[in-house]
């Protein structure tokens, strides 16, 4: 997997879910499929008086999430904002090309209340819950750093053995320090909760 490999997914999913944060910082989501892809980012269609426009207009971060037939989530988090004005028509016009349905919604010229976001800068999360152990990895689109997420051991370990069998996915490796398999860690906790010596901590901390 790679990251055009999520866009891929992503695109093959077709509709997804946005979410935003409104002005009482609550969660608000919603489903979009009226997005285009390109190799450096994607694109998405929606008027200008809805309240995710709004939301976007504001803030700007979005988190995208997508979920296969075969178990594989792609979360993309990111920063969007809206395209140049001269470059508007056009992207609104490439996205009806390729929804068609969109016509219907916002027939005949009705489709310039539209306004087109693109995201370019975005962490990509891919998590596959289909295969056995599970697998994931985090990229980085743009100009981005990858988040830090989950736990790692540090040298307080003195090999025991606990958390290793309270792993449910069998993802830690014997060793000084023992060491987890980041690319096979579900991030639930059970080994920092069972670490008699407090040597699991959660990464970026
Ligand atoms: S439970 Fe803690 S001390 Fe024991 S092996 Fe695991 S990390 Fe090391
Ligand atoms: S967080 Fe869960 S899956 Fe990851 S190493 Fe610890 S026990 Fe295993």
């Amino acid at each position: 997997m790679d990251l055009q490999g999520c866009l891929e997914k992503l695109q093959y999913v077709g509709v997804l879910n946005f979410a935003t944060v409104d002005e009482d910082g609550a969660p608000q989501i919603r489903n979009i499929s009226a997005i285009h892809y390109e190799k450096d980012g994607l694109y998405f269609f929606t008027a200008r008086g809805k309240d995710f426009c709004k939301q976007l207009l504001r803030d700007g971060r979005v988190q995208i999430l997508g979920y296969t037939k075969y178990k594989e989530m792609i979360r993309l988090s990111g920063k969007a904002y809206p395209v140049e004005d001269d470059l508007q028509e056009k992207w609104i016009d490439t996205i009806f090309e390729e929804q068609p349905y969109l016509a219907n919604v916002y027939p005949n010229d009705t489709r310039k209340i539209g306004i087109v976001f693109a995201i370019k800068d975005a962490a990509v999360e891919y998590f596959h819950l289909g295969v056995h152990p599970i697998f994931r990895e985090t990229y980085s689109m743009g100009n981005i750093e990858k988040p830090l997420k989950g736990y790692h051991i540090t040298e307080k370990c003195i090999g025991c053995g606990t958390c290793k069998k309270h792993c449910p996915q069998g993802c830690i490796q014997e060793g000084k320090p023992f060491l987890i398999q980041q690319e096979h860690c579900l991030h639930c906790g059970s080994c920092l909760e069972h670490c008699p010596m407090q040597a699991v901590v959660a990464r970026g901390e």
